[in-house]
Parts: structure tokens; C-alpha cells; sequence
């Protein structure tokens, strides 16, 4: 890479966030770490990405419209420009629909989509001032095929990719280019308490997917090697559909 560019991940602190952070870090990425509230683990991702590059952490919760576009802004003045932003925080909160209190539609909604909103739009208008910038963001399985108990989070992830290829397609004359990944079952802390050995059954790969594994597919689509790649949403589930 020839300059330092600067990325802005959110939920940058555990999980798959984390392992997207050290990706890019590795690609020479200057990596903006946001997370909600765990300063303890985003400390460990930012130690992290200076094993290999430089970062800095942004706390913030990208639901919150009076906090996160202030400070969204904020790094953006700081910093010129942000080439790259990952879409990655999300939260579940599962049940029945019919059963579902509102507060966790809510929750889990506004965490993925008001985020989008929040964090995407001052950047993308950024992006389009320089002509250049990618935005990835994390749907899921969820938001292509729903899955019980997840009325909510398929809801939020299904909108996650509208919104992906609606954006993509008002700014790619710009040069901007906006793409989702949709993963499956991946290790980390959200998907603990699932029974994964009875899961492990239903994917063609028959195992679980790893951090890693989604970050270098993200790195992909920020980088140049997709340079004609916008508007799509691409699968890391190990075959399941
Ligand atoms: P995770 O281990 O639970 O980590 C979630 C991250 O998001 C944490 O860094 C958390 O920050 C942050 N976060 C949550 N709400 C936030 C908010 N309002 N503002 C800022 N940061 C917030 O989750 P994960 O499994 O890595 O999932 C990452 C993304 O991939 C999510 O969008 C998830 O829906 C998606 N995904 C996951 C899987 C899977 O199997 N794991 C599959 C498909 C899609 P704190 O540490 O401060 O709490």
C-alpha cells in the first residue's frame, strides 16, 4: 500500500470486529476501533492492530444519533478523510416474534439499522467530497433466509442489504463502492450459547466459521482486487443456503 489509509470499524472490540481490525491493520490499515462499552477488550484489539500498524479507539454507541454522528464527524475532521468503514457492530436479542417484547425489536433494529444511518451517511458524503472510500457491511445469513427466533435481527440484517445496494447504487458514479457480507455461524462471543455441535450438522463444511475467516473476505472488498464490485452481498457460511 502506498499511503496510509485510514479505516473505521465498528464494534471493533471482540469477535468478528476484532479479527477485521487486525486484518486491515496487517494491510497497513490506520484502524479506528469503536466499540460500546468493553474499553478492557477494545484495548486488547488496539494493542493488536499496533503489533502491526497504528490505531486509536472511539467509544460510542452507533445508535445513539446525538453521540455517534457528533463523533463520527469528529474523526472525520480529524482525520481528512476515512477510506474504509466496516459496518460490523451488531447485537441479538432472540425470541419468539409473537412473544417479543418491543424493546428488543427495538434494540436490535435500531443497533444495525439507526447505526447504518448514523455512521454511513456522514462518511459516505466525506467519501464523495474525495472521490474515493468502500463501505462493508455485516448482515447475515439471517437477513437472506430468516431463521426462528430471529424475527428482529433477520429483520435488521434483510434491511442492512436494501440499504447496502441502495447506497451503492446512488454513489458508485462517485467511485464509492458499498458491499455487505452475510456470514454464517461464526465463533465468537454472540454465538456461545448456541448448540453448535447439533448446528455443525446442517452446514456442507460441518464446522463452525472463524473470525479470520470473514475479516480477509471484508479485506477483499475494501481493497482494489474488487475494484468493480458494488451493490452485493457476499456469503461466508460454509455452503449452508
Ligand atoms: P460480538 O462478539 O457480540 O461483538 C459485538 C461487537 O459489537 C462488540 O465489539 C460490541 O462492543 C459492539 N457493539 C454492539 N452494540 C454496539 C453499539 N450500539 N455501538 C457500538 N458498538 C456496539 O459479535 P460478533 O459475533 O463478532 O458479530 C459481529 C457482527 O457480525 C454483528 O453485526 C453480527 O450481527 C454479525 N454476524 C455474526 C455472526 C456470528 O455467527 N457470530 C453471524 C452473522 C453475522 P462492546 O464490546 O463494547 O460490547
Amino acid at each position: 500500500m502506498d499511503e496510509r489509509k485510514i479505516a473505521l470499524v465498528t464494534g471493533g472490540s471482540r469477535g468478528i470486529g476484532r479479527a477485521i481490525c487486525e486484518e486491515l491493520a496487517r494491510a497497513g490499515y490506520y484502524v479506528i476501533v469503536n466499540y460500546r462499552s468493553n474499553t478492557q477488550e477494545a484495548e486488547k484489539t488496539l494493542a493488536a492492530v499496533r503489533e502491526d500498524s497504528d490505531g486509536e479507539l472511539a467509544c460510542f454507541d452507533i445508535a445513539d444519533s446525538e453521540t455517534a454522528i457528533p463523533a463520527v464527524e469528529g474523526l472525520i475532521e480529524k482525520h481528512g478523510a476515512i477510506e474504509a468503514l466496516v459496518n460490523n457492530a451488531g447485537v441479538t436479542a432472540d425470541g419468539l416474534f409473537i412473544m417479543m417484547p418491543e424493546q428488543d425489536w427495538d434494540m436490535v433494529v435500531n443497533t444495525t439499522l439507526k447505526g447504518f444511518y448514523n455512521i454511513t451517511k456522514p462518511i459516505l458524503k466525506n467519501m464523495i467530497k474525495k472521490k474515493k472510500g468502500a463501505v462493508v457491511s455485516i448482515s447475515s445469513i439471517s437477513g437472506i433466509i430468516g431463521n426462528r427466533g430471529q424475527a428482529n435481527y433477520s429483520a435488521a440484517k434483510a434491511g442492512l442489504i436494501a440499504a447496502t445496494k441502495s447506497a451503492a447504487s446512488e454513489v458508485g458514479r462517485a467511485g464509492i463502492r458499498v458491499n455487505a457480507v452475510a456470514p454464517g455461524l461464526i465463533d465468537t462471543d454472540m454465538t456461545s450459547e448456541l448448540p453448535k455441535n447439533v448446528i455443525k450438522g446442517m452446514i456442507p463444511m460441518a464446522r463452525i466459521g472463524k473470525p479470520e475467516e470473514v475479516a480477509k473476505v471484508v479485506k477483499f472488498l475494501l481493497s482494489d482486487d474488487a475494484s468493480y464490485v458494488t451493490g452485493q452481498v457476499l456469503s461466508i457460511n460454509g455452503g449452508m443456503c
